[in-house]
């Protein structure tokens, strides 16, 4: 069965050499344009003018063929010359057609390349996301694994953390982790800047920017990390040898990160604040007693197993109820809020400092033994003497002072008691003894030796 093009070639042929004539070669030049657009071959074209030609010979005297095959490439010339022309039109045509496809692959290429490039930063911005929203308590941990992430998207570059507060730098090189020295007056230079910056090396000593992780570098970008004063909580450092170009992407991506990690540093800072509110009372500023219980069991565990000494005081205002009943409790409060102030001035650091309810109060005395936690107790309760609480009354605005006094019931960790129990109770009833026996006095569980 002839193709379509074929039955049209070999229709005009059979006539053009039954009857030359110019309109048969007219529509041959015209089939033979139609031949060349759609993209047949010179080959195929004289193909197609054989076989015609045989289907004709098959149907005429064989005594003409000579003369008709003559006749025939009159014919095949001048459809070659049109498809030559058409031909080259056509691969014209083909060619710009090829470049635009080039063209369009190279920009559908460099698409690629962005959404690759956009995918990995989604990847590594999900991935920061779920690091942050852990609950961290070693920060520098937590921002150690914020730029292991990152470093996919800087392969050729160097990247760091700064915590000016923790007074250190944390690099990642070439996989390699290291905290490095806090270079101090350099990182001073840079915390000037409060901005996402990109700098270019400068020669000469007045650069703008210092370089924190490698002195080589080229270019650097700087991720300062504001908290709610406006000051540079952390900074993201990343040095590279190539000079870097701030992108739309790059930027875009700078920025997502910069907002989670100012996100993280405020529900860190949150979470602290809320846990030392859980572990201070609030109208002293001391330890309340759910800290103290477990302060006091860590203290204990370490005293026994280092066989270090440990003392305990507990005191308490002396007729507190009667301040109370005829000041009222602001002045009550007042009173509370000037013995806690005299205890933490006439304690060590180390000493750890409770309200363990209402007007009593409790020390642990870590590295003290009896005979050093009397001096100390004795010297607690004549300070406490000695001061008065000054305030004015509100109904004639008169300065009053008021003079409080405490008893202080004293124990010391022994074989017994061994346990935070015991301990208390003998402070306790030491405490009770020092009341019975006239208050703002200091008593203790044991005798000094
Ligand atoms: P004592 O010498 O036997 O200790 O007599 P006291 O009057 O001090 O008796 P007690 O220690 O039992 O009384 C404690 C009082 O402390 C009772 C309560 O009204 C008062 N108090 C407890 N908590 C507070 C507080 O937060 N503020 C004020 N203003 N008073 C408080
Ligand atoms: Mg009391």
């Amino acid at each position: 069965m002839l193709s379509k093009p074929c039955q049209a070639y070999q229709t005009i042929l059979v006539e053009y050499l039954l009857n030359p004539s110019e309109n048969c070669l007219y529509q041959a030049c015209k089939l033979s344009t139609h031949l060349a657009h759609a993209g047949i071959g010179p080959d195929e074209i004289i193909e197609i003018h054989l076989r015609s030609l045989e289907s004709v010979f098959q149907q005429t005297h064989p005594l003409k063929t000579p003369g008709l095959v003559l006749q025939s490439f009159n014919f095949l010339l001048e459809v070659m010359i049109t498809y030559g022309l058409s031909h080259h039109e056509y691969l014209e045509k083909k060619t710009q057609e090829i470049q635009e496809m080039a063209q369009k692959l190279e920009k559908v290429q460099r698409k690629n390349e962005e959404l690759d490039r956009q995918a990995l930063e989604l990847k590594v911005i999900a991935q920061i996301s779920r690091i942050l929203m852990e609950d961290h308590f070693d920060i520098p941990e937590a921002l150690t694994q914020v730029i292991q992430a990152m470093q996919p998207l800087f392969i050729n570059a160097n990247l760091g953390m700064v915590l000016p507060n923790s007074r250190i730098i944390i690099k990642l090189i070439h996989d390699e982790i290291t905290v490095i020295d806090y270079n101090a007056e350099a990182v001073q230079i840079n915390l000037a800047y409060k901005d996402l910056t990109i700098f270019k090396k400068m020669e000469g000593s007045n650069a703008l920017y210092q370089p924190l992780l490698q002195s080589d570098y080229n270019s650097a970008i700087w991720i300062p990390i504001l908290n709610n004063n406006h000051e540079i909580t952390w900074a993201l450092v990343v040095e590279s040898e190539d000079t870097m170009r701030m992108s739309e992407d790059m930027a875009r991506f700078l920025g997502v990160l910069r907002d989670l990690l100012v996100t993280f540093y405020k529900r860190n800072s949150l979470v602290q604040q809320l846990s030392i509110q859980a572990t201070i009372d609030e109208l002293t500023g001391l330890y309340n007693y759910r800290h103290f219980s477990r302060l006091l069991e860590l203290e204990i565990e370490r005293a026994l197993r280092y066989d270090r000494p440990l003392s305990l005081l507990v005191l308490d205002i002396d007729h507190f109820k009667i301040l109370n009943d005829s000041r009222g409790h602001l002045v009550g409060d007042l009173g509370l809020k000037q013995i806690a102030t005299i205890m933490r001035k006439n304690l060590r650091d180390c000493d750890i400092l409770c309200r363990y309810g209402g007007d009593e109060f409790v020390v642990i005395l870590p590295e003290t033994n009896l005979h050093r936690a009397m001096a100390t107790a004795e010297r607690l309760r004549s300070k406490i003497e000695q001061e008065k609480i000054e305030f004015t009354e509100r109904w004639n605005s008169h300065m009053e002072k008021i003079q409080l006094t405490v008893s202080i019931g004293i124990a010391t960790l022994n074989e017994e008691p061994d346990n935070a129990y015991d301990l208390l109770k003998q402070a306790d009833q030491a405490l009770y003894q020092a009341k019975k026996a006239g208050r703002n006095q200091v008593y203790c569980a044991r005798k000094a030796n």
